[in-house]
């Protein structure tokens, strides 16, 4: 059976501590959740602006499957694409401030969609080392040749850079905001590289979308996410209208998918409204992160609403994260291959919606935990 090899090859993913299991959480408010009848704050959600639960979210995209019903029907191109679709389009065009927009299923589809349809295997791809799994992915998709510089290290991207002048294109891409590490790629200074050795960038703004304003006018290709602060489903990519024209006729992750559900549109365009609308969100979001970062001075502060709590072993870091579970805190481990090994860690995230008394709370039982 070719499948035998399946029960050993799970024994040695628990004996390695790698074994992943789904905790089933039976109902949240963005702030807290239920498991098995017991009430745990949630602090590894990327839900940070709290607007996956906002009333008025949700009541647009009822709205929404009330006038369009729970699916789209079919894929964009054959007769999937409804008003609220075009209407998403043009608002996160806006958003980003470029000529148009294209949005795709999920985040996941979007890096496979642009890269893949961009490149091929005359060119090369050049990307950070701490990338998102979905990029990486993206870039085998493609068959271009896969570069990696060491994280945020302009140094060697430069020289990455300097020795690519045989290939026929060139496409720097990172993440804006890290997603494990809570930190910010130098854009202006990618920018300013790609334009000396004639590369084109890309950027992938998941976790920034909504959350943080960064340095993007020099970068062409912009990537995000509908699915963390917006607290819907579904990526987009932002840029000229020949890129968006172009990866509606190439992308296949766009083009052979049923088109985004209708209800998931109506979401993300009710959060974007709510963001342009009330500041306040986004601002409560920065105060319970500096909070933090004045609580915990081992932790490094980014100004973003990602903690990374680096234990390196992943034993330690899964009965660390038991620890706070048994004291009503939920912050799940997060191991290889998620982040590189000896890199386990916490990734602590924190919303809009966390009170002061949670951050306070969180603050105390790791200051317990952690040795000077
Ligand atoms: C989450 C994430 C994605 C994928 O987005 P989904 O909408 O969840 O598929 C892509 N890139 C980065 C950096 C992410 O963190």
């Amino acid at each position: 059976m070719i499948l035998s090899f399946l029960p050993k090859e799970l024994q040695k993913i628990e004996q390695s501590n790698l074994y992943r299991t789904l905790k089933v959480i039976e109902n949240t408010d963005g702030r807290a959740i239920k498991i098995n009848g017991k009430e745990y704050l949630n602090f590894c959600s990327n839900n940070y602006l709290g607007l996956a639960n906002h009333p008025e979210v949700i009541k647009k995209a009822k709205a929404a499957l009330d006038k369009y019903g729970a699916g789209a029907g079919a894929s964009r191109l054959v007769s999937g694409t409804l008003k609220i679709h075009r209407e998403l389009e043009e608002k996160l065009a806006q958003f980003k401030k470029r000529e148009a927009a294209i949005v795709f299923s999920t985040g996941y589809m979007a890096n496979l969609g642009v890269i893949s349809s961009l490149l091929d295997e005359n060119d090369t791809v050049i990307i950070d080392r701490l990338n998102h799994a979905s990029i990486v992915d993206a870039c085998r998709l493609s068959k271009a040749k896969l570069q990696i510089y060491s994280h945020c290290d302009m140094e060697a991207l430069e020289k990455i850079l300097k020795r690519s002048e045989k290939y026929k294109k060139r496409l720097i891409v990172t993440d804006s905001l890290f997603s494990m590490d809570g930190d910010l790629a130098p854009l202006p200074k990618i920018a300013g590289l790609a334009k000396k050795y004639n590369a084109a960038t890309m950027i992938d703004e998941a976790h920034a979308t909504g959350v943080i304003e960064t340095e993007s006018s020099g970068i062409d290709v912009v990537m995000g996410t509908l699915s963390k602060a917006l607290g819907s489903l579904g990526g987009f990519v932002c840029g000229s209208a020949d890129l968006i024209n172009f990866l509606r006729n190439k992308a296949g992750s766009f083009i052979y998918t049923t088109a985004l559900p209708p209800a998931s549109c109506a979401a993300a365009l009710a959060a974007l409204e709510i963001i342009g609308k009330n500041p306040g969100i986004v601002e409560n979001l920065r105060m319970n992160s500096r909070l933090l970062s004045s609580r915990l001075s081992f932790l490094a502060s980014h100004l973003s609403p990602i903690f990374p709590l680096i234990l390196g072993d992943e034993k330690k870091t899964i009965e660390v994260s038991r620890f706070l579970f048994n004291n009503g805190i939920y912050a799940t481990a997060i191991r290889p291959p998620t982040v590189p090994k000896g890199q386990s860690r916490l990734r602590i995230t924190l919303t809009a919606l966390h009170t002061k008394e949670d951050i306070e709370c969180l603050a105390s039982l790791l200051q317990q935990l952690i040795p000077k």
